[in-house]
């Protein structure tokens, strides 16, 4: 069977595939070495739905109707005037010579066509690619586009790539305030993932124009509000291990038969909807489909993930080690199963040979924390 019907399969006859974006590819990352996500995303899976009708709906926020106006005038604000805030801001802020820049809508009449809008695209970065370094120029409405598990997906930055002294730059607007320079690390660490898929689509959009992909920064300009006021500052974010780990999960999307081979046969989470749409499939039956694919949940899947409180419904159930975060299964490699890190912090198990270094660590905490108990005692 093709790729392409092995995935419909999943996702059941005559559902239409969930399209990604950058969030959606951004949220790939979180956990790369989940296959049921995998899987699930590879074959345009709708897990929210997926979620609701295991008895465990999605717990990832959505944005306000508030939150959302408030972003989208403050995008406004900064892209104002053909971008003049803008630069005076990477002037002021980042110290970059900029004496002047040209501005460039690349959006129009005919943005219903996306492919258009990317191949307009790609023929005025290459342009600006060919001109001279002080050709600096802002770029409104870009359309970029990557292949993920073989299907194209187009992607819209929130700005402008930008090209100074023989850089592009991804320019990325939020809402989130930086008060005294510093942001909520969570908040950063989403718009670099984020940011990170708009480079690599830059990279792969001037490699297709045939120029030299390392033409775009690894490193993006991220714009907020400054403070509590509704001014906008400028900063640079590194985002290159945010671009090494999204290349290693888009490879493993692009070699998505492998991980389709450790399915078990006929395995599918369609939902079997009926004529108003609504799941006829038992919660039962969906979730034993879910567990027949390996996960692998951490607390970061309660914010990047859809099924996240049915995986950690199964994590609990399980005693999994793995549930309490990335640290602790890093330091506890081997021990999967929190009743057996309790006996060998106790030493009620004596560790193999494997579990040795990880039974000193469970011993030592043992001692700190019966030492603190005597002490409040
Ligand atoms: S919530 Fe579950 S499916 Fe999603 S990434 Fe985490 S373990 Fe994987």
């Amino acid at each position: 069977m093709s790729t392409q019907l092995r995935l419909d399969a999943l996702r059941g006859s005559g559902v239409i595939a969930k399209p990604h974006n950058a969030r959606t590819i951004a949220a790939l990352t979180r956990n790369p070495g989940c296959t049921r996500r995998a899987v699930m995303d590879a074959a345009g899976v709708d897990k929210d739905k997926t979620a609701a009708a295991t008895g465990h709906p999605a717990s990832i926020g959505k944005l306000s109707p508030l939150a959302v106006a408030r972003g989208q005038g403050f995008e406004a604000r900064v892209k104002s005037q053909g971008g003049a805030e803008l630069l005076r801001l990477l002037r002021e802020n980042l110290g970059l010579p900029i004496p002047q820049a040209h501005y460039l809508d690349l959006g129009g009449d005919d943005d219903s066509v996306i492919g258009g809008r990317y191949l307009r695209s790609r023929s005025a970065l290459a342009a600006s690619a060919d001109s001279g370094p002080d050709a600096g120029t802002l770029f409104d409405h870009p359309m970029l586009r990557l292949q993920i598990a073989g299907v194209w997906v187009y992607l819209e930055p929130d700005m402008v790539a930008f090209r100074l002294e023989d850089k592009f730059y991804i320019i990325e607007i939020k809402s989130f305030a930086i008060v005294d320079g510093v942001a909520d690390p969570g908040d950063v660490t989403r718009a670099a993932i984020q940011s990170s898929v708009y480079v690599l689509a830059l990279r792969n959009l001037l490699a297709d124009a045939g120029h030299d992909p390392n033409l775009v920064a690894d490193q993006v300009i991220l714009v907020c509000p400054k403070d509590f006021s509704n001014q906008p500052t400028a900063h640079f974010v590194d985002v290159r291990k945010q671009l090494t780990v999204l290349r290693r999960q888009l490879a493993r999307m692009a070699d998505i038969d492998r991980l389709l081979d450790s399915l078990p046969d006929g395995v599918t989470f369609d939902l079997a909807p009926d004529a108003h749409g609504l799941p006829t499939r038992s919660a039962a039956d969906l979730a034993h489909a879910l567990r027949s694919v390996e996960a692998r949940y951490a607390p970061e899947c309660l914010s990047a993930c859809e099924l996240a409180l049915f995986c950690r419904h199964d994590a609990h159930d399980a005693h999994s080690t793995a549930a309490l975060g990335r640290t602790v299964r890093e330091e506890l490699g081997g021990v999967d199963c929190t009743s057996t890190a309790v006996a060998l912090g106790t030493g009620t198990l004596v560790p193999t040979d494997d579990l040795v270094q990880a039974a000193e660590t469970l011993r030592a905490a043992h001692a700190l924390r019966t030492a603190i108990l005597g002490q409040l005692a």
